[in-house]
């Protein structure tokens, strides 16, 4: 074993709650453990995220990238499709409307080729 210089911060006289996990060994943990579960960080005692609003939003703002994948970023890109739609849907009545009569010939896209 490697020789520590450092006072160790949880060392045998520590009064702290300890890990009680059993470890391969068959022994107790021991490593100082979580305040709310008496666990250490190898046994289930890190951090349970976040347990106010204020801390999630912090969450959620952090780890955002571009917010593409957000709910309403998703809706919001729906509803521009669906209006994009609407829109060719109509583009397309007026060529028919002005096609038909023959104002317009039926392939007057070619000539912007
Ligand atoms: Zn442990």
């Amino acid at each position: 074993m490697k020789n520590n210089p450092k006072p160790w911060l949880y060392g045998s006289d520590w009064q702290g709650k300890r890990c009680e996990a059993r470890t391969r060994r068959g022994t107790l943990c021991q490593r100082p453990g979580n305040k709310i579960n008496g666990r250490c960080k190898l046994h289930g005692g890190r951090s349970t995220g976040p347990k106010t609003e204020d801390g999630l939003a912090r969450i959620i703002a952090s780890k955002t990238t571009h917010g593409r994948f957000i709910k309403a970023e998703r809706e919001k890109v729906k509803r521009r499709a669906e209006v994009g739609r609407i829109v060719m849907r109509e583009v397309k009545g007026i060529e028919q409307w002005a096609v038909d009569p023959g104002y317009l010939s039926k392939n007057w896209r070619d000539q912007f080729k």
